[in-house]
């Protein structure tokens, strides 16, 4: 199916997901889950979940037990671990899905004590102060079935930060208390910072959805999403004209303005006014005035005289224009811009 003339396309490659998770699973000897919590961070759960079991990956994290629910139905082999826990009423939730819950607190541990040998992760705070038991919280944690021990790095984006080593450091010294479990510490960032960050699992998220898990170094993950939306209006002006919302925009020498089919409703973040571009046919053209909620104007003078027309389509994301460009245009992460592209636009897992 592919999306009607007036309509955005948002192309998906789970095989490039696929290769994505290879790149991971590649680095060493530990293994590599996939991380599909936010409906595979935006991207669509069941589609990327069934590649990559296919591909071979046994291990799935979600962050809510609705979500752990929703993938247990897809997929009835995997072990699926439900990262934000339990909390109490949901016990026999998690025991008839066979869902692992992340007791990430003394209340949950305590919860998880009256579950007969149930299995759980634990998770322990080496130094984020989010989620997770501290070292006086270990002592409590006796009669339980536990199939991982893990820990979440606050700055693993950031390789030369100190905070990197001693949380290892930490986690080292804190996983000495559950001998013979196995232990996770790394996500996407965490994983490219050296073996000795990997231990027996590794949960990318990010990498396995074309971000780049380490932004000052070049990225190691291949695009996923490519966008395109059409153009519904070429205007040719003048200079000096006001352009959208509150006149944010004005050109300065006579151009033609592209109206195109899509705005922040559909996660083209407000704070792209101005300042975001496009591509059209390899040409990279500047965002013009301010996004709207279902529109965007680009400034179309690099064009030159070349014909542009209704329909035709533009390119927001794609080889060209990489997620985390535009994230960084928007002062954001390539994480919120995924999780964020709307509902409206025409799927296609290709
Ligand atoms: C979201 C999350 C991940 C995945 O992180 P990425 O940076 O996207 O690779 C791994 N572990 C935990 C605990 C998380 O919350």
């Amino acid at each position: 199916m592919t999306a009607l003339p007036s309509q955005g396309l948002l192309t998906i490659s789970p095989a490039a997901v696929v290769d994505n998770w290879r790149l991971f699973s590649g680095l060493g000897t530990a293994e590599a889950a996939a991380v599909v919590k936010a409906d595979a961070y935006g991207l669509g759960a069941d589609p990327i979940a069934t590649a990559l079991v296919q591909a071979g990956c046994r291990t799935f994290f979600v962050a809510t037990l609705t979500e752990g629910l929703a993938l247990r139905r897809l997929l009835p082999q995997p072990e699926i671990f439900v990262l934000n826990g339990p909390m109490a009423g949901e016990e026999s939730c998690y025991a008839d899905h066979r869902l692992i819950p992340v007791l990430n607190s003394p209340q949950q541990v305590i919860l998880w004590q009256a579950m007969a040998g149930l299995p759980a992760a634990l998770h322990l705070d080496t130094g984020m102060t989010r989620l997770g038991l501290d070292e006086a919280d270990c002592s409590l944690v006796y009669g339980l079935n536990l199939r991982l021990v893990m820990s979440h790095l606050a700055c693993a984006d950031d390789p030369d930060h100190p905070a990197n080593r001693r949380q290892l450091e930490r986690f080292r010294t804190l996983t000495t208390a559950f001998p013979g479990v196995p232990r996770s510490l790394s996500a996407s960032g965490g994983s490219l910072l050296g073996a000795e960050y990997h231990f027996d699992l590794l949960r990318p998220g990010i990498g396995l959805y074309g971000g780049n898990p380490i932004p000052s170094r070049p990225n190691p993950s291949r695009a996923v999403v490519r966008l395109t939306v059409p153009i519904l209006q070429v205007r040719t002006v003048g200079s000096g004209v006001a352009i959208g919302y509150g006149e944010a925009g004005r050109t300065t020498t006579p151009t033609r303005i592209l109206t195109l089919a899509a705005g922040y409703a559909d996660g083209l973040l407000r704070r792209l006014g101005n300042r975001g571009a496009v591509v059209y046919e390899g040409v990279v053209l500047p965002i013009i005035g301010r996004i709207s909620m279902d529109l965007i104007t680009v400034d179309a003078q690099a064009l030159g005289k070349r014909p542009v027309n209704v329909g035709d389509r533009v390119e927001l994301l794609g080889d060209q224009l990489e997620i985390d460009a535009m994230a960084d245009a928007a002062e954001t992460i390539s994480y919120e811009l995924l999780t964020r592209l709307g509902t409206r636009y025409q799927r296609v897992y290709a």
